[in-house]
């Protein structure tokens, strides 16, 4: 099958239950025990492609290819970049493209950022993923294969993952929520739920939603500025939501959860990084509970800059002196376009330019 064929009506192969796996087992005449050994070769070494299971017979091969959507997420490049990080670039099944990171820490400890949607309908002004609009969610099985794309490139499970792919997250939460818990299902992929962390532009109807869901995912609020007057120079659409509601809806998702929150802040040359903006920040930060990540921004999209080092340091001391908790992103994969959507963007970008 190339990718770029319609999708079919068959459901995810990777979205399968293991009673769906043995319901399946027993109308295609394979052997009952044959589930367990599909479930094997899914949930434990994150394949979704039938030929894989060297030890299915060719019929139940044939089989699950009749009865499923197969393999649909395709590893279309690897870009490695000096400090270990790497950047899938992965097609889908109807061409369009994603890309999903893996990001070694200095002890080793490994994190998955994967994506949610084809492009984002946030649009934020600094952010290469929203450039180019938005143009259609991933199916939960997309973000699952995803993750086990990642995992096979990688030959574990990661330690963490982090949803800071491309979209917005918490607009597409259904598919999210199935997705995250078809990898935290203890009795299968097993991830921890307290290994994810779901980072969303502050889109407080979907904060709310996961507060009911109330599993043990963390929290990622992208707050970007103290004031909502600033946050809408860098959130300029219907789906920036005030910093009190957003206040409000982080409230309800500690108490649901009991899980971290965590701000985080690109920092932008003379918009957000005054040491009057850091007092502000700490403030709010307090009184949500949050931790602040300062992420110094990667030149991407729209006319801004990276505040010189001097400031950066200016705007960490000046919320460490106001008693906030505050990290700053170690920077990774800046030869592989590191901010989200960079490499998506680039590619396409490129795509263009030869077809011109
Ligand atoms: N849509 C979600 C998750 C994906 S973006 C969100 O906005 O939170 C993940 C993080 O990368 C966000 O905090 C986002 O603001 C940040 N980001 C996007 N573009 C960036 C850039 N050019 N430089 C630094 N950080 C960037
Ligand atoms: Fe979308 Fe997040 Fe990028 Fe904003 S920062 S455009 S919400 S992916």
């Amino acid at each position: 099958m190339t990718n770029k064929e319609p999708k079919p009506q068959n459901p995810y192969l990777c979205m399968a239950s293991v009673d769906e796996l043995t319901r399946f087992a027993k109308e295609s005449g394979i052997e009952s025990y044959r589930a367990k050994q599909i479930e094997r070769w899914i949930s434990k070494r994150w394949t979704v492609n039938p030929e894989e299971m060297t030890d299915l017979s060719k019929k139940a091969q044939a089989a699950l290819r009749e009865s499923f959507l197969c393999d649909s997420v395709k590893v279309e490049n690897v870009f490695e970049s000096a400090d270990g990080a790497r950047k899938l670039l992965l097609a889908l099944h109807d061409g369009e493209l994603i890309e999903c990171a893996v990001i070694p820490a200095n002890d080793g400890r490994m994190t998955f950022c994967l994506s949610t949607q084809v492009g984002c309908p946030v649009r934020c002004a600094f952010c290469s993923s929203g450039a180019n609009g938005f143009t259609r969610n991933l199916d939960a099985g997309e973000i699952v294969e995803q993750f086990f794309a990642a995992c096979r490139n990688i030959g574990s499970l990661p330690d963490n993952v982090v949803i800071m792919g491309i979209g917005e997250p918490l607009l597409n939460l259904d598919n999210l929520i199935a997705a995250l818990e078809r990898i935290c299902d203890p009795d299968r992929v097993a991830l921890a739920a307290r290994r994810v962390t779901i980072s969303t532009s502050g889109w407080t109807p979907g904060i709310k939603q996961l507060a009911l869901h109330g599993r043990q995912w963390n929290l990622a609020v992208s707050l970007h500025a103290p004031d909502d007057k600033t946050r809408a120079l860098l959130i300029p659409t219907k789906f920036r939501r005030d910093i009190r509601d957003i206040l409000q809806a982080c409230k309800m998702h500690r108490e649901a959860t009991t899980r971290l929150l965590t701000f985080e802040y690109v920092l932008l040359d003379s918009i957000n990084d005054s040491v009057e903006q850091a007092v502000k920040l700490a403030k709010l930060a307090k009184e949500a509970d949050a931790k602040i990540n300062l992420i110094p921004y990667n030149k991407a999209n729209g006319a801004f800059t990276r505040p010189s080092k001097e400031t950066i340091k200016r705007f960490e001391n000046a919320l460490k002196a106001a008693r906030a908790k505050v990290t700053i992103r170690v920077e990774k994969g800046a030869d592989s376009s590191a901010a989200c959507g960079q490499l998506r963007a680039t590619v396409i970008k490129e795509k263009k330019s030869c077809s011109d």
